[in-house]
């Protein structure tokens, strides 16, 4: 292990530590235990803690110094890699299954910030940062890397469900475009009827307009930034460039991925915060966890039978009718009643916890119950048969994933 991958304490005597050396691995849980009095804590608060604390203060200008507790330095001979130090005492319990050591330390309080203001969002799917354009980084990108090549501006505009194409393109020309881009053709509308436009946009979910035909050159930018302009105006804040033999870029003002169209937010402080609705994820509503019925606690003795009561939640007087339709529909189809759940076929099994027609099985049984969680009771029984399980969403980091795509 090289020597930098652990704390090394030499000669410790804070407090009544007898003159001990030690070493603590970095980036690894170690637990200090012994008998009350032994020194557990003259080691983990009084020295190693205190020595931290004390060289990162130091390391703080005076000024800030100033408003800061003066620290005295533990009674240690060396204290070696010594990283920024935090304790948490453990006389204040936690209660809340939402505290984490960052959140009692506010340590996740700056790391938020830090995302907010210097993240940026990638897109999960196409693995590309998102970002945002203006017309001038458009035209510096096109001119970059089209330079001298013919291109047409457009913006796209969204066919919704139920409008009429007629009064769309009636209002577009009214507007003063006439010329459209539908499925790779562009027409000039005023010299279509009014029935060969309605063909023209049947079934079609989105159009793009032609705002403007010309060269990528230096000298005409300012005529490239203009029609940019128009073209994020008039297209909700999207345009696209088609450049003649290389091929189309779409473009976005909002924070989005340009190579699927995939928008985001702006980072905010709150985004980052899973106790937060809009950091929260979905899923497991920022716990990191989802409970989900146990078939290890619906089931806790597999060596019972299902007439013997290996159903516990079946065991209870309250839930009689259920156990009794599920014995009757066992002995009808020539189960046996006295098989230990372990030994179950797969049929038995799969009637037993789904039923079958009128039937009602465990799962029945279950949502059932769920709804009837207004009761106290309910709610109470509910849980003794539910065990965590990591979310599937987040993987347990309690994100929702617009958090987790920004990067640092
Ligand atoms: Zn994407
Ligand atoms: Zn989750």
């Amino acid at each position: 292990m090289a020597t930098q991958d652990e704390l090394i304490i030499t000669g410790a005597r804070q407090n009544n530590l007898k003159n001990i050396s030690l070493r603590i691995p970095h980036d690894q849980v170690t637990v200090i235990t012994g008998v009350s009095g032994s020194g557990k804590s003259s080691l983990a608060f009084d020295t190693i803690f205190a020595e931290g604390q004390w060289r990162y203060i130091e390391s703080l200008s005076t000024y800030a110094r100033m408003f800061l507790e003066k620290l005295d330095r533990p009674d240690v001979d060396r204290l070696e890699h010594i990283r920024p130090a935090i304790a948490i005492e453990q006389k204040n319990p936690v209660r809340t299954a939402r505290s984490t050591v960052g959140t009692t330390t506010e340590i996740a309080d700056l790391l938020r910030l830090l995302f907010a203001k210097i993240g940026h969002p990638a897109c999960p799917a196409c693995d590309t940062e998102a970002r945002a354009y203006h017309p001038g980084d458009v035209a510096e990108v096109l001119l970059k890397e089209h330079g001298q090549s013919r291109a047409i501006v457009l913006f796209p505009v969204d066919v919704k469900a139920g409008q009429d194409p007629a009064s769309l393109v009636r209002d577009l020309v009214r507007r003063g475009f006439i010329r459209l881009r539908v499925r790779d053709e562009i027409v000039d509308v005023t010299a279509q009827t009014a029935s060969e436009i309605a063909s023209l946009l049947k079934d079609c979910r989105e159009l793009e307009v032609v705002l403007d035909r010309l060269v990528l050159c230096q000298d005409d930018r300012a005529r490239l930034v203009d029609t940019l302009e128009t073209a994020f105006r008039e297209g909700g804040g999207r345009c696209v460039a088609e450049i003649i033999g290389a091929g189309r870029r779409r473009f976005s003002q909002a924070y989005s991925c340009q190579s699927c169209g995939r928008t985001f937010e702006t980072p905010k402080p709150a985004l980052f915060s899973f106790n937060h609705p809009l950091g929260a994820c979905p899923a497991c509503k920022g716990f990191g966890n989802i409970l989900h019925y146990d078939e290890d606690l619906i089931a806790p003795d597999r060596t019972k039978s299902l007439a013997g009561g290996a159903i516990e939640p079946w065991t209870k007087p309250s839930a009689d009718w259920w156990q009794k339709q599920m014995l009757l529909a066992f002995k009808r189809r020539g189960f046996d009643i006295a098989k230990p759940y372990n030994k179950l076929t797969q049929t038995e099994r799969k009637l037993l916890w789904e039923g079958e027609g009128k039937l009602e099985g465990i799962n029945d049984f279950f949502e059932y119950l769920e709804g009837k969680r207004y009761k106290l009771h309910v709610r109470v029984m509910l849980s003794r048969y539910r065990s965590p399980v990591s979310c599937d969403t987040c993987k347990g980091t309690r994100l929702r994933p617009e958090a987790l795509a920004v990067r640092v």
